[in-house]
């Protein structure tokens, strides 16, 4: 059993990323297993300096406490583990273009996923091979339109219908929806707390724990972070990283304190550390809407 902070090495970890990940950390702690980190680069050969990136979002986490129990993991070197999985599914090839999806689909849903109308589900062998020489196919599950029942731990029940999402991209590259959630299972991970982008995309991944003969963990989504006028907090927001910040006097350790505040756990400037914001840390109660940088 255990619980993880996952992040991708895409910008550098804001003060959001920072409390989810804090959230995380004593999500676990509070149950008594391991807290994990796992580096989430497949799409390393488009990030360029993911590497350097990982390094100090690791190193970022280090500076506020959250040190992993256990060897860090990367996805990019894990392939073989998401293709033994992939050939585990069920699947079918899916020769379409973004646009042909965009054409055939129906209306993006909230979370900006548009649900695939399974267009090459059905397809005929000779129809199969004449466009497999126009384009390298995506592999794509075959779920038949499962509805699958999540729990979150704040949001409660959340319903989703699984469409047939890639697991497989055709570059190549396995899909985060399917790497996350072998990791998951092959880690032992019980508890997953992470940004609430990510509540939608949960029960495809439960779906896909079953199909893999495995249990989903137990849901945690943090609310968002938002910036001054409302809207979800961004690196462009200006001062948000630990290097912003440190750039305005402020140490991780006061970062810290924010975060602790901004959890109802502490005051603003009362130095805390992790163990302190642990024996105050009420599993139960969800992580309200943070606005930053907080009104003086
Ligand atoms: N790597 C994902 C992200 O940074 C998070 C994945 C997860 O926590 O399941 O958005």
């Amino acid at each position: 059993m255990a619980g993880r902070f996952a992040p991708s090495p895409t910008s550098d970890l804001h003060v959001g990323n920072l409390r989810t990940a804090v959230v995380s950390w004593l999500a676990a702690r509070h149950a008594g297993v391991p807290h994990l980190i796992r580096v989430e680069d497949l799409d390393a050969t488009r990030v360029k300096a993911a590497p350097e990136v990982a390094t100090r979002q690791l190193a970022d986490l280090a500076a506020i406490g959250v040190v992993p129990d256990g060897e860090v993991v990367w996805q990019s070197r894990r392939l073989d583990l998401y293709e033994a999985a992939v050939n585990r599914l069920p699947t079918y090839e899916c020769y379409c273009t973004r646009r042909e999806i965009a054409e055939a689909a129906s209306a993006p849903h909230d979370d900006g996923h548009r649900p695939y109308p399974g267009t090459c589900r059905e397809l005929s062998a000779a129809a199969r091979a004449a466009r497999r020489a126009e384009r390298p196919p995506a592999l794509r599950v075959d779920a038949r339109g499962a509805v699958v029942t999540v729990r979150d731990r704040w949001a409660g029940e959340v319903t989703g219908t699984v469409d047939d999402f890639v697991v497989r991209r055709n570059d190549g590259a396995h899909a985060y929806n399917l790497a996350v959630v072998v990791d998951d299972l092959e880690q032992g991970v019980t508890q997953v707390v992470r940004g609430d982008d990510l509540l939608t995309s949960s029960p495809r991944q439960a779906w896909l724990a079953r199909a893999l003969g495995g249990t989903e963990p137990e849901y945690a989504h943090v609310g968002l972070v938002t910036n001054a006028v409302g809207a979800r907090l961004a690196k462009r927001d200006g001062v948000v990283t630990l290097a912003d910040l440190a750039g305005q006097g402020w140490t991780p350790g006061r970062v810290l304190s924010l975060i602790g505040n901004s959890l109802g756990l502490c005051e603003a400037d009362e130095p805390v550390d992790l163990d302190a914001l642990l024996a105050r840390f009420d599993p139960a109660l969800r992580p309200e809407v943070w606005v930053f940088p907080p009104a003086r």
